[in-house]
């Protein structure tokens, strides 16, 4: 099945000048769904991962069907003020001011091998937040991976030093 199909570009969201993918077009699909999320646990099949780490909110859409799939336990990382437990912060900057994602501390255990899932990599800075919160409670990050990746705004040259996977990219 072609999953780029699935996934609709709306003009002019949320700003004017922005093409936006639209992912909701896939999720209601039960096939692509299905087969995007078999598709990326099938890449993880033989490697050694504990948790999967999903960002708030898209990345919760992919990141708990997947650690579902693979058996493995799902940690949120939120926006600002959701979490009610102690927690590391990160700020991060957007194209226009900043925002800041949240983590429990004792979310991860020292050492456990961790796989990062969000919906969509653009510029990277949300990815990169994460990369930095998991690191600093401990984690050993195994991969960062995607649905899908706008490779024109070179998201990955904030993730050197990571291994990155989407499985979709245009
Ligand atoms: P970045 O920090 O890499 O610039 O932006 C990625 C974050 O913003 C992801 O959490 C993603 O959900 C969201 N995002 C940015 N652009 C788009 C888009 O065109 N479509 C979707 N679905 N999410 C986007």
């Amino acid at each position: 099945m072609n999953l780029a199909d699935k996934i609709r570009t709306i003009s002019d969201f949320p700003k004017e000048g922005i093409q936006f993918k639209d992912i909701t077009t896939l999720l209601k699909d039960a096939d692509a769904f299905q087969e995007s999320i078999d598709r990326i646990a099938e890449r993880y099949e033989e490697e050694d991962i504990d948790l999967v780490v999903g960002i708030e909110a898209r990345g919760f859409l992919i990141g708990a069907p997947l650690a579902i799939n693979m058996n493995k336990g799902f940690v949120p990382v939120r926006k600002e003020g959701k979490l009610p437990g102690d927690k590391v912060v990160k700020e991060y900057d957007l194209e226009y001011g900043s925002s800041v994602l949240e983590m429990h501390s004792d979310a991860i255990e020292e050492g456990q091998k961790v796989l990062i899932v969000d919906d969509l990599l653009a510029t990277g800075g949300t990815v990169n937040a994460t990369v930095e919160m998991v690191e600093e409670i401990g984690g050993d990050i195994v991969e960062v991976a995607f649905l899908m990746e706008l490779d024109f705004l070179n998201g990955r040259d904030k993730l050197e030093g990571q291994d990155v996977f989407s499985l979709i990219i245009e």
